[in-house]
């Protein structure tokens, strides 16, 4: 073979091979085409569909067989989008030189559905032979159009709810002090005045406790919807608007007041919210009390959103203090009060841990001979500074602060050891039996049945020497369960009294259904028994009725041989005050219950029946 026919035969198999890989080349082309995520279209320098991958297909619902020929735009760009596309390939073209970069736009296109969608446009041009053919890219943007509304969606969503309470969708506090803040500087600006109203449900927590949260949300509902009934309302005499209202915490609202006129103005919106909220909420078949007590703060000078809000809160703390339902307004005294406070609880803490708590017994005492039955057991705190304090000077403190729960089982258990010392000592041969006061909160928040077997266990007190005091009010408000708390504890042997009573709703019709075995009658009875009279007939009912009920009546707070004399004419069996004992420490009870004691006689039988005497006994408590 020459040299010549050899080169030819090298070079026809070079372009053999060439045109192969060309072919390939095509192919893998189409192959990467067809797999790829956008739409992909080739036109001829007419326009018309040259190439049209599957991406294309599913993009404008096109087969591939009848798109192709067909010209691009009539087939998938709207007629409003006519005028942009051809601008767009005009500059395409114009700028040929530098084919490799083509043309990014944004247009709307058509699905063959008549839909339109939003879609990235990349044209570019591709010489080939000496016509431009034009490569069109499509990506179809509603999804991440759609992603993108989604994120913006959730991202509104997040914010919202990290700013508004999600059960009433009021703003919470963060949001509050936010607008306490442009408020504030807005008064500021314009020379008026801003209060800040903070408004506190009464015994919501009971709602809460006894109907369950379900119930609990209704009536918070319930109660916002009154609110914005009365914000709403334009005769309010503050600036108010819903925007001013939000909720704090559970059963805590706060409402922000705008150009307030005085003190007299803020009352006034606290007043007819108040108001509202004070007809019954209906809870299916039930119908729910709320009352309110409110705090108000005005602005200082000075103020912050921030000392505000706590201003208006302790205003609120102290209304509820002083007995609900009422108003409060912020003064600055307040300030030093709460930090007293403070200090209190943390010495009353102490007072528990370093046994400054003590038990005074005060006996109950038999009309009839004089007789000591038994005692009530009274707590007392031996303050290192103030010496010997009473109950009203540290229980409302420990019940709001639930330092009564740890402070109530002391009391038991040393009731229970002294009662058994008792039981197997001095009253040997006699039933003597001690009572225990509890407390609401006590019988809300502590386990009052386990907690009273226990002591008992642990002192191995006889449960027929043991009673409980519980007060009127605590067992006709039963929303906590104490009627069968009680009713459990009688099961075991323990008596149940029924203490103060005549001081809350002093009807008589209810007792049968309580779980009770002796009635208190309150010494604000007593006391009336002086003079002739109304109390006279009531306290002569109330033994009546208890009497048909099978239940005993003890008579609190006799200070006079005189109002002695009535209860025996009336028909009361047992009686309690300083006129027989004052409360006394166990030591000194012990003693006198001792018939072998100092003058050999039966102190804890004394007659009765002489008048005059001043309190009994050698102890002032
Ligand atoms: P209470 O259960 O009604 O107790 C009777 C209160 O009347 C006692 O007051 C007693 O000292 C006082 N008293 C007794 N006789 C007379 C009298 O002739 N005239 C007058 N003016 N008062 C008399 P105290 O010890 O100050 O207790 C007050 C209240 O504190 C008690 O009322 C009781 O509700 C509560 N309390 C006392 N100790 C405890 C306790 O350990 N736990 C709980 N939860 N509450 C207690
Ligand atoms: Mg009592
Ligand atoms: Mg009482």
């Amino acid at each position: 073979m020459s040299e010549r026919t050899e080169h030819a035969a090298e070079r026809r198999a070079d372009l053999l091979d060439a045109e192969r890989m060309l072919r390939k080349g095509e192919q893998r082309l189409q192959g990467i085409l067809e797999a790829a995520y956008e739409a992909f279209v080739a036109l001829d320098a007419e326009g018309l569909i040259l190439n049209w991958n599957a991406e294309a297909e599913r993009a404008f619902g096109w087969s591939r067989a009848e798109a192709v020929g067909r010209p691009f735009a009539d087939l998938v760009l709207p007629p409003a989008a006519h005028a942009r596309y051809r601008r767009e390939v005009e500059r395409l073209r114009e700028s040929a030189a530098d084919r490799s970069v083509g043309r990014t736009t944004q247009l709307r296109m058509l699905h063959r559905d008549g839909n339109e969608f939003p879609a990235d446009l990349r044209l570019a041009l591709h010489s080939a032979d000496d016509s431009h053919l034009i490569h069109v890219f499509v990506r179809d943007l509603s999804d991440r159009e759609q992603a993108a509304r989604d994120r913006r969606r959730a991202e509104e969503e997040l914010a919202y709810q990290r700013l508004h309470d999600s059960l009433t969708g009021l703003p919470n506090r963060t949001l509050l002090l936010d607008r306490l803040g442009h408020a504030l500087s807005l008064a500021r600006r314009r020379g008026t005045a801003l209060a800040v109203l903070c408004v506190d449900l009464d015994r919501f927590k009971l709602i809460n406790e006894s109907l369950g949260h379900a119930a609990g949300d209704e009536v918070l509902l319930e109660v916002v919807e009154r609110v914005r009934e009365v914000l709403r309302a334009s005769d309010t005499m503050a600036h108010t608007s819903e925007d001013g209202l939000a909720r704090l915490a559970g059963d805590e609202f706060v409402l922000i007041c705008e150009e307030v006129g005085s003190e007299r103005d803020a009352v006034g919106v606290g007043e007819r919210i108040a108001d509202a909220l004070s007809a019954p909420i209906a809870l299916g078949a039930q119908k729910i009390f709320v009352s309110t007590s409110v705090g108000i703060a005005l602005a200082e000078p000075d103020a912050t959103p921030e000392s505000l809000l706590r201003d208006a809160g302790n205003a609120r703390h102290r209304a509820k203090e002083r007995g609900r339902a009422r108003f409060e307004l912020f003064d600055p005294a307040l300030h030093a009060r709460v930090a007293d406070r403070l200090g209190q609880e943390t010495a009353l803490r102490q007072a528990l841990e370093r046994g400054e708590l003590c038990a005074h017994y005060q006996p109950i005492v038999s009309v009839r001979d004089g007789e000591w039955v038994g005692a009530e057991a009274l707590v007392r705190w031996n303050h290192p500074d103030r010496g010997l304090l009473l109950p009203a000077d540290f229980l409302p403190l420990a019940e709001e602060t639930g330092l009564i729960v740890p402070l109530g089982r002391w009391v038991m258990e040393q009731a229970c050891a002294q009662a058994a010392l008792w039981q197997s000592g001095v009253c040997r041969t006699r039933p003597y039996r001690v009572s225990v006061n509890l407390s609401g909160h006590q019988l809300l928040h502590d386990d009052v049945k386990a907690m009273t077997i226990e002591a008992m266990e642990s002192s191995e007190l006889d449960p027929s020497r043991l009673a409980v005091e519980v007060s009127e009010t605590v067992l006709l408000d039963d929303a906590n369960g104490a009627a069968s708390t009680l009713a459990d504890l009688r099961a075991t042997g323990v008596r149940v009294f029924l203490d103060d009573f005549g001081t809350g709703y002093s009807s008589l019709s209810y007792l049968h259904r309580l779980p009770l075995d002796v009635v208190k009658l309150d010494r604000a009875f007593v006391s009336g028994l002086d003079e002739q009279g109304a109390k006279q007939q009531i306290v002569g009912a109330v033994v009546q009725m208890a009497r048909a009920l099978r239940m005993t009546v003890i008579a609190e707070g006799v200070e006079t041989a005189r109002q002695l004399d009535r209860l025996r004419e009336l028909g009361c069996h047992l009686v309690q005050g300083y006129h027989l004992a004052r409360p006394m420490p166990a030591d000194e009870m012990t003693a006198r219950l001792d018939p072998a004691g100092a003058d050999g006689a039966a102190p804890s039988r004394r007659p009765l029946t002489q008048s005059g005497d001043g309190p009994a006994g050698p102890t002032r408590r």
